[in-house]
């Protein structure tokens, strides 16, 4: 039935489409397509539906007060009757077009009421395409008045105001052309976006669900990496990315790697491009080795060196299946595809995406690589957790985002706690520790720092008040170092009921609490710590104010105890970076 749609057809989609709720609008151009159309009809059809993005036909020359006097002539009126001043002054609007006033197609459309009948002319959309080519190609306001009056002669009152808003480009329909796009199908709008060619988009995409396929990119040739843009905090990067779909995930520490697979092997698919960080993972201890030891380790593994080590390749996305380029696709899509795509294999090659992929080696008690954000509070736990685990920092992704060779378009972000760090550092004193939870079940992983009270600046400090809870930053080996040092000295004062030595001062929060106290402030040892500027009034601590994401920069071993940073030192500084 190609070409026979009836222009009726269309007139009773645009007026569906122009009465509906904005959320039905798209749904009644789907069943347009869907009852009506063949492929071979979409041109035809689409090409009225978006007027303005058809390159094919060229300008008709008739803006309104062109098209007013060949309407004029095109009708038989004399120009100087009622009807014709009317269509003339269209934007002052007469005594009786008060309500159509500023809209020349209605205008036209009370005109035309009382000059054509209201039974349809029987146009098919082939036929005004065709009248439409020759009033685009006529030369002389003689032959478009000619070309109008056929259209007149075929049509209704009713059918003619759409007509004439198609050609003046615009059936205010209060739908998108974005929408129209992504119904016609999920890669129209970028076709048409690089090729600005409506033809050629509704002849390559007759298949809504074949994706289109691109060739942008390919197998064997490196594209450039899509980059994260670095934000302050959790709240920068939830703004940011406001009202988006997105997802977190920790930013591992090793290389990002392009694979492109051009063969037969392990994996579902022969040809792919994966984008993802080489990192190594330790057998026997379930977790990655250390930052910096990848390449080293990577070479010892290759060679054979080192049996407990491995080199593990985490995809966190794909970028061409098959034989078309995928970066146009959604993230959320290419997530899909990642999963369908590539088969894991524990140890060497994982892939990541919420609630699936690595997330399922995840050791208990220690949280996930990768989930949905729903809020900032979600964002802010997933960093704290992660940095707390000693990980890099987080990358944050609009779940709807392409991927973009090269590119640092703020549709990646990375948060990691060097950015937010103090311009000071600041030397406190291990007080007390807690034991870690997954991989450091049963040893000490963070501490609880205090500051020193020191009454008389020129005597030992005689108290020490807490300040905050620190794990993060040193390396696995000095952290454990500092536990091993301090062991013999951790105490569990379970008696009378958790009671603390009586040279720390303490509030009765429960989150201080440490799970040991060290037995007495000379046996201790001062870390160098670091954090954001920003200071947090504290209620948690003993101290007035404590750090936001506080990460220790060294071990002070060169330092004695007393030497320790002194709560009104330290609240000098605070205000002095607060300008109070
Ligand atoms: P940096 O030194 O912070 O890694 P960079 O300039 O190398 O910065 P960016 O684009 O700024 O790179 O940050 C993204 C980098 O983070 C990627 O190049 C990749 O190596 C790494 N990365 C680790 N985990 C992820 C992840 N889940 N998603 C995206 N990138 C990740």
């Amino acid at each position: 039935m190609t070409e026979e749609i009836k222009l009726s057809v269309v007139v009773s989609l645009f007026t569906w489409i122009q009465r509906s709720r904005p959320s039905a609008k798209r749904s009644k151009f789907r069943k347009f397509l869907d009852t009506f159309c063949t492929p071979s009809d979409y041109f035809s059809a689409m090409r009225l539906i978006l007027p303005s993005l058809d390159r094919e036909r060229g300008t008709y020359g008739l803006k309104e007060s062109v098209l007013a006097i060949c309407l004029i002539d095109a009708l038989g009126m004399s120009r100087d009757s009622a009807d014709a001043l009317r269509l003339i002054n269209w934007r002052k609007g007469g005594a009786n077009t008060g309500a159509n006033a500023g809209n020349f197609a209605l205008v036209a459309a009370e005109v035309l009421q009382r000059r054509q009948g209201t039974v349809s002319g029987g146009l098919t959309i082939k036929e005004l395409n065709e009248l439409l080519n020759r009033l685009a190609s006529a030369e002389s306001r003689a032959e478009k008045t000619a070309i109008l009056a056929t259209l007149i002669n075929k049509t209704n009152a009713q059918e003619m105001k759409w007509v004439i808003m198609i050609i003046l480009k615009d059936l205010k329909l209060g739908i998108s052309e974005k929408s129209i796009f992504q119904e016609f199908h999920p890669d129209a709008e970028d076709l048409f976006n690089v090729t600005c060619d409506l033809k050629l988009v509704c002849e390559k995409l007759r298949d809504r669900t074949q994706r289109h396929k691109r060739q942008d990119i390919e197998v064997g040739k490196a594209v450039r990496p899509q980059l994260a843009l670095r934000v302050r905090d959790p709240a920068a990067a939830w703004k940011k990315l406001h009202g988006k779909e997105v997802v977190v995930e920790c930013k591992f520490d090793g290389d990002r790697i392009q694979i492109h697979k051009n063969g037969t092997d392990i994996h579902y698919y022969s040809r792919c491009i994966l984008d993802g960080e080489m990192l190594v993972w330790d057998s026997t201890l379930n977790q990655f080795a250390e930052f910096g030891s990848n390449q080293e380790i990577a070479k010892a593994a290759k060679d054979g060196l080192d049996s407990d080590r491995q080199v593990l390749y985490v995809a966190f996305d794909i970028l061409y299946v098959g034989d078309t380029s995928v970066i146009h696709q959604s993230l959320k899509e290419r997530h899909e595809l990642l999963q369908k795509v590539v088969k894991p294999l524990k140890g060497r090659l994982e892939i990541l995406v919420p609630n699936g992929g690595l997330n399922a080696h995840r050791p208990p008690g220690e949280p996930c690589w990768s989930c949905i954000a729903h809020s900032v509070n979600d964002v802010e736990r997933f960093f704290k957790e992660t940095i707390e685990n000693r990980d890099e920092g987080i990358v944050i992704k609009d779940l709807n985002s392409k991927w973009e060779p090269g590119d640092r378009n703020g549709k990646w972000l990375k948060l990691k706690p060097d950015y937010i760090r103090a311009g000071s550092d600041l030397d406190v004193l291990i007080i007390g520790g807690y034991y870690g939870s997954g991989r450091r079940g049963g040893e000490v992983a963070q501490f609880l720092v205090g500051l020193a009270d020191r009454p008389d600046p020129n005597a030992y400090p005689r108290r020490f008040i807490s300040f905050c809870r620190v794990g993060t930053g040193l390396t696995d080996d000095d952290l454990e170092t500092v536990a091993k040092k301090l062991k013999p000295y951790f105490r569990k004062y379970e008696y009378p009921k958790k009671m603390q030595p009586s040279f720390y001062q303490v509030t009765n929060h429960s989150k201080e609490r440490p799970d040991v106290w060290i037995e007495s402030p000379e046996k201790s040892i001062i870390l160098s710590i670091t954090s954001d500027i920003r200071t947090i009034r504290s209620e948690v601590f003993a101290a007035p104010y404590s750090l936001r994401f506080p990460r220790i920069d060294r071990v002070r071993y060169d330092k004695p105890w007393h030497e320790c940073l002194g709560v009104q030192s330290f609240v000098e500084l605070v205000h002095s970076s607060n300008g109070t």
